[in-house]
């Protein structure tokens, strides 16, 4: 595992990378670090929490929880960014702060029974399948609203915003398209519903572009840890 100095100058070079491109955009200081921590070890969260960092996500909610619970000494926040299968909700419920992958009415309901009362309204960010992809979860643009209104009728749930993968592409218009048809997608949510503050698009190869188009917190993995095996 990378020593303590070099968690540290990673950290700080990706937190300047991001606060580079959220004043460009007009913006600094109002764009957020996820550190995508998914297949790596407790301890590299903890090196990387002892730096400074905060906020953590992974993508199966078993291995997250196992995470949590290894690092229950330290006063992280989880969130679940990888898809949510129904007999998983109970589980990302409990022991999640926030879950990015909430992308059919189903889950809402699931979600808000499950969230123990004791603990704060589970944060929550609609995916949009924005590219229309086949292959990928993530509600259509066109059933967001519907399910916004859904979740926000929900007690234990709070309504933050939404969640984007374009697909990828070579070209960085086909990805910048997809950031700024999320915005617009968000600025409608937002204006119906005044809990929404969150924006969570761009991933190492392209938060920069994200930050750009209006993105509030990015998910950023292999320019924090290196390549995944
Ligand atoms: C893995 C993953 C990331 C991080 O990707 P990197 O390219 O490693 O930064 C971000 N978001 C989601 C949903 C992921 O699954």
């Amino acid at each position: 595992m990378p020593s303590m100095e070099s968690f540290a100058r990673t950290l700080h070079g990706v937190l300047q990378g991001i606060e580079n491109a959220a004043t460009l955009s007009g913006r600094p200081g109002a764009v957020k670090l996820l550190a995508v921590s998914k297949t790596r070890p407790a301890e590299a969260v903890r090196a990387l929490a002892a730096v400074g960092q905060r906020a953590f996500g992974e993508n199966y909610v078993q291995e997250g929880v196992a995470k949590r619970q290894a690092l229950a000494d330290l006063d992280l926040e989880w969130h679940l960014i990888g898809h949510l299968q129904s007999n998983k909700s109970r589980e990302a419920a409990e022991h999640f702060d926030w879950v990015h992958s909430l992308d059919r009415p189903k889950l809402v309901d699931a979600l808000g029974q499950a969230r123990p009362a004791d603990r704060p309204p589970l944060n929550v960010l609609i995916q949009v399948n924005v590219d229309g992809e086949a292959s990928k979860s993530g509600c259509a643009p066109a059933d967001v609203m519907a399910l916004a209104g859904r979740i926000a009728a929900a007690p234990r749930l709070r309504l933050r915003g939404l969640m984007a993968i374009p697909e990828p592409h070579p070209d960085p218009a086909h990805r910048r398209d997809a950031f700024r048809r999320l915005k617009a997608l968000q600025d409608r949510l937002a204006a119906a519903h005044p809990s929404v503050d969150t924006l969570s698009m761009g991933m190492s190869d392209d938060y920069a572009l994200a930050i750009a188009e209006g993105s509030t917190l990015v998910r950023i993995g292999t320019a924090l840890f290196g390549r995944r095996d």
